[in-house]
């Protein structure tokens, strides 16, 4: 994996806050996928192991995410899905699914290309719901307090703690 695959996400995540009315936690993946003309879907997934899965039909791009998860693990998955829908070209019909383990995984730095689009998506999908300046600026107001940053942000624990570390702002 090319050592600027971080920015070139970076780039993209900027160009969809840019799209939001404002900038502040709980950041809103509802206005993103509405703005993008997506349709949202919640479904129950024959499989209990997939979290969500983007496809592009004729009508445009709709978004499937597991009604059973929680709120956090939901929104988590729609933006991993938006990392699909905005780093990656989708023919017509195509499909992206996404396994939870796809999510939750935490891949070593040098991963099969296969999961690269994993990797990307997850990234995307930690730096559009925790963007760096606003999790540095709530890190001072919560007193480096994890579960009231993960309550503000409205994502789990584990993607706080992943994303402070990334940050350089906390270890485990
Ligand atoms: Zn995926």
């Amino acid at each position: 994996m090319n050592a600027d695959w971080k920015n070139e996400v970076q780039k993209k995540v900027d160009q969809a806050l840019e799209q939001l009315k404002k900038l502040a936690p709980p950041i809103s993946i509802s206005e993103l996928v509405e703005k993008n003309n997506i349709q949202l879907l919640e479904v129950v997934f024959d499989d209990p192991n997939l979290s969500g899965a983007i496809k592009r039909t004729e009508e445009g791009f709709k978004i499937f995410v597991n009604a059973h998860e929680p709120l956090t693990r939901k929104r988590f998955t729609i933006a991993h899905e938006l990392g699909h829908f905005f780093l990656e070209d989708f023919q017509t019909n195509q499909e992206e699914i996404t396994r939870t383990e796809d999510i939750f995984f935490r891949f070593p730095p040098e991963t099969p290309s296969d999961k690269t689009r994993e990797v990307k998506a997850n990234y995307f999908a930690a730096c559009l719901l925790m963007p760096s300046f606003l999790i540095k600026e709530f890190w001072e107001i919560t007193r480096r307090d994890l579960q009231r940053m993960a309550d503000f942000f409205l994502v789990s624990e584990l993607a706080m703690g992943i994303r402070l570390e990334e940050l350089g702002l906390w270890e485990r």
